[in-house]
Order: C-alpha cells, then structure tokens, then sequence
C-alpha cells in the first residue's frame, strides 16, 4: 500500500499536517503555488521539528532528522498527488479556490487517493459535485494548531463512499490525532457550532453588562474548561448526579427555564466589536500576540502530557 501523502497549500495548517503524517514515516510530499512558500515551509519545519525535540516534545515514533528526512517540496502538483495514499488540501479559506484545486487534484489522481480538505467553513459537497473521483472526498477539519490539540473532525459529502470516510480515520488515528466521524454534513461541523453556542452567549451577556471581557473568559479558562479538557458536557452531567437519567430528573426543568432567558441571536456588528476589542488588546496588545500564542502552544503541549500520563 502506498505511504505517500500530498499536502497541497504549505501555510500554517498545511506545514502542521506535514510534520504530524512524517512523525509515523509516511513520504510527505509539499505542493504550493508560491516556490518561496515551500523553501519557508521547509525551512521552518526543520528547524520546528529540532526545536520540539530539544524540548522532549516530539511526536511520532522517529528522531527529528529521520521525521525531516520523509518530507520533500515540489512545485509541482502532479508530484504530490501521484500515487498518494491522501491528498491534504490546505489552501486558503475561498470556495472558487477549493473548487480549482481540487479539480486539479482530480485530474491526476488515481482512484483509489482519498481527498481530505482541511477547510474550517465549507461543506464537502460544496466543492466535490464537478470531481468524477467525488466518492473519495471528506473534510478532516484540525482544530488550531494541529500539533497541540489532536481532535479532526471528519466529515463526509452525500456521495462519500464510508470506506473512505473509514479509511481517513484510521490514518488519523495512525498519526495519533482523535477523529470523530460525522455521519452527514452540517453547517459548522460539530466543533463550531459548539464554539458558537458559546461565543453567542459571551457576546450577549456582555451586551448586557453582566460580566467584563476579562471575567467572562475566565469563566471557561479557570472554571468549566478546566473539566472540559478532561470530560465532555455530557460525562460532566453524568458524574454531576446519580448518572445521566437522575441528572435530568433534577435538572432538566432548570435548564429549559435557564436557557428561555437566552437572548434572540444577534449579529456581530455595532459598537460592542469596538469595546470588545478594547478590552482584548487590555489583556494582549496587538504586538504581543505572537508572545501569547507562544504561551498557548506551551500550555497546551504541557495539557497534552498530563493527558497522556494520567
Ligand atoms: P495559509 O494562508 O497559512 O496557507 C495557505 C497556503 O496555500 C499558502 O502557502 C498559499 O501560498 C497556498 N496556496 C494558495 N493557492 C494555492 C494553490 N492554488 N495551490 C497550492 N497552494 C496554494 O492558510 P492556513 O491557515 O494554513 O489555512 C489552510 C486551510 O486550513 C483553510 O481552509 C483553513 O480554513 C483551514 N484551517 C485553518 C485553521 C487555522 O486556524 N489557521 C484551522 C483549521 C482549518
């Protein structure tokens, strides 16, 4: 079988894939339409994989070199999709885009390579009908930075045939990221309709006055995602009660009653973005985001193996 994947876009998502698939030996092989993005790409995956292994924090079952060693640039496509177990689509977030590139792709795969797009927003079907190999599309949406957090959303469009859905989780779980498989596609996926539930909520309560940006923030950091790194919403309300059933019997009218009082969903727009952002560049000011993200990624490998060794 082969052990070739081709990533196509060689930004932040696309560099990410690479370094997850070549950590379990697969032949990586980068594709981007801009030849001084693959050099940087290489450049920065190096010198990313040193750095991780320095620091005890690589993944993968090979030494920084021998990962490095299994991947290579290319400009061109046909050098990345030829042969290639799957294809990872990683360029930019445009529809009119997804829809060109994969038609490229389509053109020269062979029928059997699965095409797996990283896309956060749009439904597999939306850029797959015009492929004659469409039975072979999935979305395997990471979640930001992929390195860090292992979840992938994998969903299917209509004309999915299951084995390859099948087959996309199981290299997944081969590269040690967790795939959950949705059984259709829906708007957002799973992860951001969660996510928007919740930052509809922060948006109105702050309209309201109830808390500050800095004081609604701490209640997922310090308060409920402090479980939910270790428990979903719903084993939380097992273990909150005598099991789920005794859960609702206790609770179900409080949450019905609660969740009324929520306000129509509003759009973001107006002057709440202006204060909002106010406070937010309080807390991180523009020029030190990058410092930050820094402290996220640390926070979060050092979450990632206290997971790993409980
Ligand atoms: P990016 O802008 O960092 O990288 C995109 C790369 O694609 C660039 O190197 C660009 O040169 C290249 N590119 C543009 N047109 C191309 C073409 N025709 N052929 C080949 N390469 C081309 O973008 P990113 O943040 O890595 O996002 C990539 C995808 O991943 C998007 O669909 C995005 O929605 C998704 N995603 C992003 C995040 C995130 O937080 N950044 C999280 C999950 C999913």
């Amino acid at each position: 079988m082969s052990r070739k994947i081709g990533i196509v876009g060689s930004g932040l998502i696309g560099r990410s894939w690479a370094m997850l698939f070549a950590g379990v030996g697969y032949q990586v092989v980068i594709y981007d339409i801009e030849a001084k993005q693959i050099e940087s790409a290489l450049v920065d995956i190096e010198q990313q994989l040193k750095s991780l292994e320095k620091n005890g924090l690589l993944r993968g079952k090979l030494n920084s070199s021998q990962q490095f060693a299994c991947i290579k640039g290319t400009n061109k496509l046909e050098e990345a999709v030829r042969d290639a177990v799957l294809v990872q689509e990683c360029v930019p977030e445009n529809l009119e885009l997804k829809r060109k590139v994969w038609k490229g792709v389509d053109d020269i795969a062979g029928p059997s390579t699965i095409f797996s797009s990283s896309t956060s927003t749009f439904l597999p079907s939306l850029f797959s009908d015009h492929l004659k190999n469409k039975k072979n599309i999935v979305v395997s949406h990471p979640v930001n930075p992929p390195y860090y957090v292992p979840l992938v959303e994998i969903i299917p469009a209509p004309w999915t045939d299951p084995a390859v859905a099948k087959k996309t989780r199981a290299i997944m779980e081969e590269i040690g990221q967790t795939p959950v498989s949705l059984s259709k596609e829906v708007p957002g996926f799973v992860v951001n309709r969660l996510q928007y539930a919740l930052l509809n909520e922060t948006w109105n309560l702050v309209a309201d006055g109830v808390l500050d940006v800095k004081d609604i923030d701490k209640v997922m950091s310090d308060g409920l995602g402090m479980r939910y790194a270790f428990l979903g919403p719903l084993e939380t309300t097992h273990l909150n009660a005598e099991g789920f059933v005794d859960y609702c019997d206790k609770y179900a009218n409080t949450i019905y009653s609660v969740s009324k009082d929520f306000k129509p969903l509003q759009k973001w727009e107006g002057p709440q973005v202006g204060e909002i952002a106010k406070q937010l560049e309080n807390m991180v000011p523009k020029d030190k985001l990058q410092e930050r993200r820094n402290w996220r990624d640390l926070a979060l490998t050092k979450l990632s193996q206290l997971k790993k060794s409980l």
